[in-house]
């Protein structure tokens, strides 16, 4: 298939004109001037009115978690989590966690993002939601040993699983990893077992670190150090590591991840919501040359999957330290999209020649766009995700003209199956 979107405005972390760009198949193949590509393709996009930006990275989510959007909010964490969200957890089951998958895809879609990176339970049909959706996602099974050995050895077996299914499965667009859930739930072996296993298999390292202050100070007690200096001393962190959350890093925690070359999920909603009582370190971090992407974390403490508000929140949030000029629109919209390429070693989050086509188009034929003296602050500041009408990934078309193909059927199955799992009547 070929794709040709004339005339569109390109907006990329500083850079921005007007530009045709040329797909073929999976691929980019030409970004030129606006009016210098001439040549047939299958379908020809009129990109007068729009501006186009690589497709949004969502680094850190667990897509299924739609289900439990608006269940249970305004809670202290550890009451919400035991009390509400692992109970409905603990009742999940695979058709469940498939279409409430695909609800995610489909919101992900209308809110521009083409790839995410995934920790949840039954990740087969999470795998096979993402395959049936037309979107990227790089999936890891939460692995959770919860210090025993016996339970570690079904981990690992649930684990190799998963990514055996995944080489299997013959999607390039869905790419296994290997997600040991946190230090507080995951022994010492079975992290060391997870380096292991996905350094010998070339994965990605999904991991929860630094969420809490509380998680700190109880790693301070059991090891004596702080969870990244934990994690530093068992040889877990380098390049592959991608590390949601990293809120109570100290400078020297920093440092360590700069060395190491981790990279970080920032979700600031997520952080806020759940009020982990400060904001992840951002410019102690960027000093020391950590990689930082940015993620919405499930959609029970969001509420939603949307990393164009994310990425206004992350700016919002990092201004509050009394610097208006931190964290500017080009370094939110590349957290949103590079970034997170970088973390999760995809060959995405650019428009650029040979960079696979993950495309998203915003109608600018909106109040928020005008007068439009910088298309960049106003994707970032003002615009809505309401405006997205077309959404390209792999080289094809997930949303065309506002149109998702299977979205009602798709919204009506979720609400059901909720229902059904939450013990209420639908209303
Ligand atoms: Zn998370």
């Amino acid at each position: 298939m070929s794709i040709l979107i004339k005339g569109v405005l390109l907006c990329a972390p500083n850079k921005h004109g007007l530009v045709d760009i040329y797909i073929e198949d999976n691929t980019i193949v030409e970004v030129s001037s606006a009016g210098k590509i001439n040549v047939e393709a299958e379908h020809v996009v009129d990109g007068s009115n729009h501006i186009a930006f690589a497709g949004l990275i969502n680094a850190h989510t667990h897509a299924a978690m739609t289900l439990f959007r608006g269940y249970a909010d305004d809670l202290p964490l550890h009451e919400w989590l035991t009390n509400k969200i692992w109970p409905l957890e603990a009742r999940l089951d695979a058709e469940t966690v498939y279409w409430a998958t695909r609800l995610a895809c489909i919101e992900m879609i209308r809110t521009g993002t083409t790839t995410f990176n995934d920790m949840y339970f039954f990740m087969e049909d999470v795998a096979k939601a993402v395959r049936d959706s037309g979107i990227r996602a790089v999936l890891s099974y939460g692995f959770i040993d919860l210090f025993d050995e016996e339970k570690r050895e079904v981990e690992i077996k649930r684990t190799e699983n998963f990514v055996r299914f995944v080489e299997g499965l013959g999607c390039s667009r869905v790419k296994a990893a290997v997600g040991p859930h946190a230090i507080y739930t995951v022994s010492r072996d079975g992290l060391i077992w997870a380096k292991e296993y996905a350094d010998e298999k070339g994965l990605i390292l999904h991991i929860h670190l630094s969420e809490t202050k509380k998680e700190v100070e109880e790693c301070q007690k059991e090891y004596g150090e702080s969870p990244v200096k934990y994690l530093d001393s068992i040889g877990f962190l380098g390049k592959n590591v991608v590390a949601a959350h990293a809120v109570w890093v100290s400078d020297n925690d920093a440092q360590i991840l700069g060395r190491r070359g981790v990279s970080i999920a920032h979700c600031p909603v997520s952080n806020m919501k759940l009020g982990v009582g400060r904001a992840m370190p951002y410019q102690t971090l960027r000093n020391v040359g950590v990689n930082i992407a940015l993620g919405t974390d499930g959609c029970a403490s969001n509420n939603n999957l949307d990393m164009i508000e994310e990425m206004k929140v992350a700016a919002l949030l990092h201004k509050m330290s009394g610097d208006p000029t931190v964290l500017n629109a080009h370094e939110a919209l590349a957290m949103g999209s590079v970034n997170g390429a970088i973390a999760l070693g995809i060959n995405s989050g650019r428009i650029e020649e040979g960079a696979v086509a993950d495309i998203v188009l915003m109608d600018t034929r909106s109040s928020r766009h005008v007068p439009g003296y910088n298309a960049i602050s106003d994707l970032v500041y003002s615009s809505t995700a309401a405006q997205i009408d077309t959404v390209i990934c792999d080289g094809r078309f997930v949303m065309k003209n506002g149109v998702i193909e299977s979205e009602a059927e798709v919204l009506d199955k979720v609400k059901k199956l909720a229902f059904d799992l939450v013990g209420r009547e639908s209303n």
